[in-house]
């Protein structure tokens, strides 16, 4: 409707401006045949001066649309719900598009800024959001009650949960098309003191997978992870917090397995990145789709390398360690705090000890710290040697450490992307002695202390050595 207007106004103007211009060619004429001027030459100039005004002028105009799409990136995000159909909201004037607006402004600005999540919080009379950027949440823009929840059922229409629901926890999934690329969020509800509480889960695909010497592990570790991916059996588990990478890190070791050469099948909820050549298998635990089940019918696949998402109960666990017993590599992630910890979880799980020490390989505790802004970081050179050296971090007397400012470029955080600290447990004879006469988590740690295994800290002081990090970030995420 509103590009026709425009059109019609457009055609008037022009109408106007042609019936302009033939009158003052035509009173041009007549008046230079009137007082004897050079007629030829003045009605030359004024038959062509108004068409060249108007190329001019319509020249310009797109010239500075032209400017305004590149300005602006991002401007047209196409919002899908999770089934694929696009969204639709009752045309109605007013608040729908503002809704509609906040919402894209919201995905925008999440997008810009890098975020992984959106948190939409209630409080009285109004709708708080932050941003999840760098593991850290920032203060987002905060709307008016009415708007707060407007913004809050578009969510939820979009990601086709129950909108009248406001009290039990309910999930979805929408989709966005910005730039050309399609990004996966997830959307999950939950109701709190000031009503439903919204968190949305940024699944970019783009920004996912990374090069396993990408990741920060160290050249001892990632020699030692090469070995350990190229066993034809076995089970190799990632572990850690939630929110700190594991699934990255599952990638990248399955992009190395992924040579072509071998039948790679992964199951996961939800698939995060796309892997061409890998046969990924979604899980439904709404339709019945389960790790378990869906892992039976992937040992019929023949395949070489399976990866689970995640092993959260003991069903899953005893077929997936079955699994790597017979002849295949088995890649997952368990929820733990360190390596040594995986063995006792999978022993509370109800698995036997020489099940686990015959078909563990390996154990990949990680985390995530921030990096340093390359553009505003500061040196300094560190005083408390002793009480530092008492902590772990052993420096000499001209080390220099740095640490962090703020600029543009960073947000003023003083931090711009994150990186991981890591520690490989292998599961070596007498590691598997251990697990089998159900050694204490302090026993096993003793042992690998005298192999030595670098810990999460360890490789978090490595990284402040190298200026890659500080003191207080490994500090605030491995206490
Ligand atoms: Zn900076």
């Amino acid at each position: 409707m509103e590009s026709q207007l425009t059109v019609l106004k457009q055609l008037v103007v022009l109408f106007i401006a042609a019936f302009l211009w033939f009158f003052s060619v035509a009173w041009v004429n007549s008046d230079t045949q009137k007082t004897g001027r050079n007629t030829k030459f003045w009605n030359t100039i004024f038959f062509f001066f108004s068409p060249i005004s108007l190329i001019i002028y319509l020249s310009l105009s797109w010239k500075n649309k032209l400017k305004k799409r590149t300005v602006t990136p991002r401007a047209d995000l196409v919002l899908l719900k999770g089934n694929g159909e696009p969204l639709f909201l009752a045309q109605g004037g007013g608040q729908e598009s503002l809704t509609l607006d906040s919402v894209k402004d919201l995905i925008k600005k999440a997008l810009n800024n890098r975020s992984t999540d959106i948190h939409l919080s209630p409080k009285i009379h109004s709708l708080l959001t932050r941003f999840r950027i760098d593991g850290i949440l920032h203060d987002g823009p905060s709307f008016p009650e009415r708007l707060g929840t407007a913004i809050l059922s578009s969510f939820k229409v979009l990601a086709q949960v129950d909108i009248a629901e406001r009290r039990k926890a309910q999930d979805g999934s929408f989709i966005v098309v910005a730039d050309g690329n399609t990004i996966n969020f997830r959307v999950s509800t939950t109701s709190s003191l000031y009503g439903e509480t919204m968190v949305i889960r940024i699944l970019d695909s783009k920004r996912g997978l990374i090069n396993l010497n990408k990741l920060g592990l160290s050249p001892q570790v990632e020699e030692e992870c090469n070995s350990l991916i190229a066993s034809s059996h076995g089970m190799i588990l990632v572990a850690g917090p939630s929110g700190n990478g594991k699934t990255t890190t599952l990638y990248a070791i399955l992009n190395r397995v992924n040579t072509g050469e071998k039948n790679v099948i992964s199951i996961e909820d939800p698939i995060e990145y796309e892997l061409a050549g890998v046969t990924q298998i979604p899980i439904h635990s709404k339709t019945g789709v389960t790790f378990a089940g869906s892992l039976r019918t992937v040992l019929r696949q023949d395949p070489d390398v399976i990866m689970i998402g995640e092993i959260r109960d003991l069903e899953t666990a005893e077929i997936a360690f079955r699994a790597s017993l017979t002849g295949h590599l088995v890649l997952s992630t368990l929820h733990a705090t360190e390596a040594v910890e995986v063995v006792a979880r999978l022993l509370d799980m109800g698995l036997k000890p020489n099940f686990v020490s015959s078909s563990l390989i390996g154990v990949l505790a990680q985390r995530l710290i921030r990096i340093l802004c390359p553009k505003c970081k500061k040196s300094y050179k560190p005083q408390n040697l002793e009480e530092l050296y008492k902590n772990g971090l052993k420096l000499g007397e001209k080390d220099v450490l740095y640490k962090p400012v703020g600029c543009k470029y960073c947000r003023n955080t003083g931090y711009k992307g994150r990186i991981g600290v890591f520690e490989l447990l292998i599961i070596d004879k007498e590691i598997r002695t251990c697990i089998d006469e159900k050694a204490s988590k302090e026993d096993i740690f003793s042992i690998i202390k005298e192999k030595g295994m670098l810990t999460m800290k360890e490789d978090g002081w490595e990284k402040v050595k190298q200026g890659i990090t500080t003191i207080e970030e490994v500090e605030r995420v491995l206490k």
